[in-house]
């Protein structure tokens, strides 16, 4: 379960880059892709940092774009980073690289295809696959995932794909019919297709979905809502709050199952709260 490779080949891969070259130097101050900043230095090179650290000076140079393949690899805290476009780049870095090509190296490594994709959406010739399509095409222990409701997506793709957890903006639907209801995102990066990530979290939440079938208590709550909740509230008690990695799903304390479950057990057991 990987994202696209970092290098994209034949006469497209030119032409993107051309495209997203132009792109930053028409901009005097530089343009800001997800989280990084891509400034002009004269005569042909790019300067790029964290967004948040436009302004600083003790920044640690690299002169080799693909420096940019380590520093996206880990997270400040040191963890690795399954979905390069979750908003958690690491800061304290200024990467000089010196033309076109360097750029694309870099960026290739940052956000892996994501200048191709680019430069498709602004021309309108990106493809997009929605969810279904994307559920038909898996198999093994993936094959789950098609039988996943729509409103398990809706609810999947608002805990998974939104700003706070992935900077991407979400183009694909459940399916022609059927648009996801979400924020979709500001960013610049487009997301034609269900990641891998997603995949992932979908077949999470399609387990929940047949436990919710299976075995409710009295008050109507799963037995793995229980254990999150149990986690939750001892975790709290003891100050050890801090979510588990990134695609352990399995974990109560994950970030995205906690997002699916403030949309989901949240309501249940507090109508009242609403969303949070
Ligand atoms: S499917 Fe969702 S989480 Fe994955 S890259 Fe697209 S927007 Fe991000």
């Amino acid at each position: 379960m990987s994202e696209a490779p970092p290098e994209t080949s034949g006469n497209l891969a030119v032409e993107s880059r051309a495209a997203f070259a132009a792109w930053v130097r028409e901009a005097p101050g530089g343009r800001r892709f997800a989280q990084v900043l891509i400034r002009r230095q004269a005569p042909d090179g790019y300067v790029l940092c964290h967004v948040d650290d436009a302004g600083a000076d003790d920044l640690k140079v690299y002169e080799d774009p693909r420096a940019a393949r380590e520093l996206s690899k880990l997270t400040e805290k040191g963890e690795y980073r399954p979905l390069k476009s979750s908003p958690n780049l690491r800061r304290g870095w200024q990467l000089r690289v010196p033309d076109d090509g360097g750029l694309a190296t870099a960026m290739n490594y940052l956000y892996p295809a994501a200048v191709v994709h680019w430069h498709l959406y602004r021309e309108d010739r990106l493809e997009i696959t929605h969810y279904r399509q994307n559920a038909a095409r898996q198999s093994g222990i993936y094959k789950r995932v098609q039988r996943l409701s729509d409103k398990g997506v809706q609810n999947a793709a608002r805990a998974c794909c939104e700003d706070a957890v992935c900077l991407k903006k979400t183009l694909w639907d459940v399916d022609e019919q059927l648009p996801l209801e979400m924020s979709r995102g500001e960013g610049e990066i487009p997301c034609p297709e269900p990641c891998s990530i997603f995949v992932s979290f979908a077949r999470q939440v399609r387990l929940f979905e047949r436990e919710e079938k299976r075995d409710l208590d009295e008050i109507g709550l799963s037995r793995s809502e229980k254990e999150d909740l149990t986690t939750l509230v001892r975790a709290a008690a003891t100050g050890e709050m801090g979510f588990t990695r990134e695609a352990e799903f399995e974990e109560p304390l994950n970030e995205r199952r906690l997002r699916y479950r403030n949309l989901t057990l949240v309501p249940k057991i507090a109508p009242e709260a609403g969303e949070g």
